[in-house]
């Protein structure tokens, strides 16, 4: 019962264990997974960006290859200007992109602003874009940072190219300006959720556009940020996660450097509103497990309860059988046994002598039987009283119990003062020495007997003894015992009358065989 406990609680432990740890692998497999969609969406919107961005630039650079062209070959001269101003208002409806095309030149006026009439004065010889082709001799495009526009105010990127004398020294600039009103719109037309932002940067880290929009971001260089520390040092594209130091949201991040051009766009999604799909997945997972599980444990506890109840059914079964033995091996008892005597009772003495008789005959052992009856006892209880004439029997009956002492010997009372002792395998001579010490034993105990000619209580005793097929009727071994008592008696009491063997002719000649046997 125990053990099925165990067995049960073994069960509970294993299919909870394993229906927790399956779950747990689940969850954290399809976290995996909803990761994984996560990356390969930001990559591919990372693809999408660096093409669209590239193309942008691709043609503005190609619109500044046009002008620098013509301003290299044809000079800067007013007139020039202007036809170049004709040309730049027919080309820029095409990009719808351009908020606008400058001409400064190599001191940094403005020669031209194609959207506007050139300011007076206007000078932009500190731009970024400006000194980088004044001092650099490459007549590569050149992608600067976002800026205020002086005409509009609004925030610009800007592509720009240097032309050249005829002699190849430093003449003066083109710029394409960017709005990245045009840029923000795009990107916000994707969904990136509320934590989502989308950047493009230069190479060098610094902000060219971020959607969500924020003053304080453009122009900030973003070199430090894990992507460029860490993760664009040996790669051009990839994934990676971390705290934004911008806004302080743990966000999952995608980003691409592009191969042609010195732009890096990034596309994040917060991390927490990117798996809220997978965290409702698994909440609804853990509840139903924790359900069944509950469930498997009510139903354990259930089981456990009535193994329990079981346990102590039968516990309080097997008390109340024992007791029931108990109680019956005392009723035994109490059947075999002699209340005042406390010797085996009549009914046990016919049991016992029956069996052993049948013992006997099997193994062909002798078997002996003495009879015995206290003497003038009659007078004692007349002398004493009746409590003393019991309390006489108690003593005589311990004495007699005090006299055998091999195992299956037995002292029974047979019936008012009168009582018996079986000898199992015993033969006349052994039985003869149980009887004397019987006789000495009364003799030694010495209870007063005023009325007894012998001054002390003493008991006449009948042996007979039989073996094999003579021990058959039991009776008559019974009555053969019961003459060689009468006899005793009729010899002068207090004393041993033995009858055997045989024991038909013991009872047939028993008045001459009879032996007395007188100590
Ligand atoms: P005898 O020597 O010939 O045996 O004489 P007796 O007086 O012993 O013989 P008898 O059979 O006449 O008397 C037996 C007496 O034993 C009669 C009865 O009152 C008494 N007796 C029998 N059973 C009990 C008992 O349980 N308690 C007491 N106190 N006396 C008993
Ligand atoms: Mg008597
Ligand atoms: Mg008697």
């Amino acid at each position: 019962m125990k053990r099925d406990i165990h067995l049960v609680v073994l069960l509970l432990l294993l299919i909870g264990c394993s229906l927790a740890s399956l779950t747990l692998w689940k969850v954290m497999a399809s976290r995996e997974r909803a990761l994984e969609e996560i990356d390969v969406h930001g990559l591919n919107l990372t693809q999408a960006l660096v093409t669209y961005s590239e193309g942008i630039v691709r043609q503005s650079s190609l619109l500044l290859l046009g002008l620098v062209e013509r301003l290299e070959t044809e000079g800067s001269g007013p007139a020039q200007i202007a036809r170049l101003k004709q040309l730049v208002a027919r080309q820029q409806p095409l990009m719808p992109q351009l908020s606008g095309i400058t001409v400064y030149d190599r001191q940094g006026h403005w020669l031209m602003a194609s959207n506007r009439p050139t300011p007076v004065g206007a000078n932009s010889s500190d731009r970024a874009y400006f000194v980088h082709h004044r001092d650099d001799p490459s007549r590569e495009p050149f992608i600067g940072p976002p800026i205020r526009s002086r005409s509009n105010q609004e925030w610009v990127i800007t592509i720009s190219r240097r032309f050249n004398d005829a002699d190849g020294s430093f003449a003066g600039v083109v710029a394409v300006t960017l709005g990245i009103e045009n840029f923000l719109r795009l990107f916000g037309t994707l969904d990136l959720g509320q934590d989502g932002a989308i950047g493009l940067t230069n190479t060098d880290g610094t902000l060219l556009v971020r959607y969500p929009f924020r003053e304080q971001d453009m122009g900030r260089n973003f070199s430090n940020s894990p992507i460029y520390a860490k993760y664009l040092v040996d790669k051009t594209v990839g994934t990676a996660s971390f705290t934004s130091s911008l806004d302080g949201v743990e966000r999952l991040y995608a980003f691409r450097k592009s191969d042609r051009l010195p732009l890096v766009t990034t596309v994040a999604l917060g991390k927490n509103e990117a798996l809220a799909a997978w965290r409702l997945e698994a909440m609804l997972s853990l509840l139903v497990v924790s359900g069944l599980l509950a469930v498997v444990g009510v139903i354990g506890w259930l089981l456990i309860r009535d193994i329990r109840r079981r346990i102590t059914v039968e516990g309080d079964l097997r008390v109340a059988q024992q007791q029931l033995l108990d109680s019956n091996k005392q009723l035994e008892r109490l059947a075999m046994d002699d209340a005042l005597t406390g010797l085996a009772n009549r009914r046990c003495f016919d049991q016992t002598l029956s069996m052993e008789i049948r013992r006997a005959q099997r193994d062909a052992t002798p078997l002996a039987l003495l009879m015995l009856d206290i003497d003038f006892f009659k007078r004692y209880n007349d002398r004493y009283g009746h409590p003393a004439g019991d309390a006489c029997l108690r003593e005589v009956a311990s004495a007699l119990a005090g006299c055998i002492r091999r195992p299956p010997d037995l002292v029974a009372r047979y019936g008012g003062e009168e009582m018996a002792i079986i000898l199992p395998n015993t033969d006349a001579e052994g039985a003869t020495v149980v009887a004397k010490l019987v006789l000495e034993a009364l003799n030694r105990l010495d209870i007063l007997h005023a009325e007894s000619p012998f001054g002390h209580v003493t008991v006449s005793i009948g042996l007979a003894c039989a073996s094999g097929p003579a021990l058959e009727p039991q009776q008559a071994l019974i009555d053969a015992a019961d003459r060689a008592l009468y006899a005793a008696k009729e010899g002068g009491r207090n004393r041993l009358v033995v009858a055997c063997p045989p024991l038909i002719s013991a009872t047939t000649t028993l008045s001459q065989e009879a032996n007395n046997c007188r100590n």
